[in-house]
């Protein structure tokens, strides 16, 4: 079986290995001494410093946005989400469901991310902006340094779901004015689901997460940074995908972060240089290194998912929506290989012939 899908992803044999140990007691030392680890080597991954506070929820993604809006964003705030595919409409989603008014930047099929659709946004008063950095239903990856600049002139906080960039391009927290970033196992860091991570800014914890009144016991951040002084989680945590995080971090801090996303990065160039030759197209925005959207010349998408999958033991991702007969997505993280990708491709090139 080989996975080129987004989350779960083709998972490395050591954490494969540690999936299968029986799991320790957690409220320890030596398992809060783990944690402490895993948080300072996570915060220097995400180029943040030490006054920030890492969240780890027991969740996954959409836990994770949820539990970020309701601990950040204030009753009587009003927000601008941009609405780029189907994440995008789930942050629009959450502030429906939680009575937070909102105003959606709706991109259209295809449509870039620029300064001018912005521009009429401008000077507006709102206390934040809600992006899923990389849109992972399009593949587009916005400008962080044009959100980061919108955010500072409108004197709003910057909401990033990194959940899809984080680790396959340059991510760095501080540098960009990030005020949120949201995580999860399963992208990314090639974990198991079943950890979401939500990291803040220490500006919001003094500005927001300290001083909205909780809606919520599971989710309530106020408990989780308590908790976490002494490198403990309010409720059980995850334990075995923690000690496959602790050991993942460990492995990205040792090799360098650049040299991971630079993996990611050649891994990706190289199979759409591969796929040029075949009888598809790639959308004309900027796309993250984390997967690649192949749009067919026909509605055959379906039937090659189901091709790749029955008759190869391929994964691919399927799309949902307007491009679900037309398009897939095809997903560069985790332990792949260009001799894999040469597969895929020849798969793919076969499969289009018939
Ligand atoms: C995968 C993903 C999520 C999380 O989805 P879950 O199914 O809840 O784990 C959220 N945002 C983005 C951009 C994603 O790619």
């Amino acid at each position: 079986m080989k996975l080129f899908t987004v989350g779960p992803v083709q998972m490395y044999e050591h954490t494969l290995q540690l999936g299968g140990r029986m799991l320790p007691y957690f409220r320890t030392q030596e398992f809060s001494e783990m944690m402490l680890e895993t948080d300072r080597l996570l915060k220097r991954i995400l180029q943040t410093d030490e006054h920030s506070a890492c969240i780890y929820l027991t969740a996954s993604g959409t836990g994770a946005m949820e539990a970020a809006v309701v601990n950040c964003v204030a009753p009587q705030d009003r927000v601008l989400v941009i609405s780029g595919g189907s994440f995008g409409r789930r942050f629009e989603e959450i502030c429906r469901m939680h009575a937070i008014a909102f105003d959606a930047v709706c991109l259209s099929e295809g449509e870039r991310l620029t300064s001018i659709r912005l521009e009429r946004y401008e000077g507006q008063k709102y206390a934040a902006l809600l992006v899923n950095l990389h849109e992972t239903s399009t593949g587009q990856l916005y400008d962080i340094v044009l959100l980061r600049d919108f955010c500072r002139r409108n004197g709003m906080y910057l909401i990033v779901d990194a959940i899809s960039t984080f680790l396959c391009d340059p991510f760095a927290m501080d540098e960009n004015g990030i005020d949120v970033t949201i995580l999860s196992a399963q992208k990314g860091l090639c974990l198991p689901p079943g950890i979401s991570i939500v990291v803040l800014s220490e500006r919001i914890i003094k500005e927001r997460v300290e001083k909205v009144q909780s809606r919520t016991v599971y989710f309530d951040f106020k408990a989780y940074i308590e908790n976490f002084k002494r490198g403990q989680t309010p409720f059980t945590p995850a334990v075995g995908i923690f000690l496959q995080l602790h050991d993942m971090v460990r492995c990205i801090a040792a090799e360098g972060v650049a040299v991971r996303v630079e993996k990611v990065r050649l891994l990706c160039a190289d199979f759409r240089a591969r796929v040029t030759k075949l009888p598809l197209h790639m959308p004309a925005y900027t796309m993250s290194n984390a997967m690649t959207l192949l749009q067919f010349e026909s509605p055959v998408a379906r039937r090659v998912f189901e091709t790749l999958k029955n008759e190869y033991d391929i994964f691919v991702n399927p799309c949902g929506g307007a491009w679900a007969d037309t398009a897939l997505r095809v997903a560069h993280i985790g332990d792949l290989t260009m001799e894999d990708n040469h597969q895929l491709v020849a798969c793919l090139e076969h499969l289009l012939e018939k």
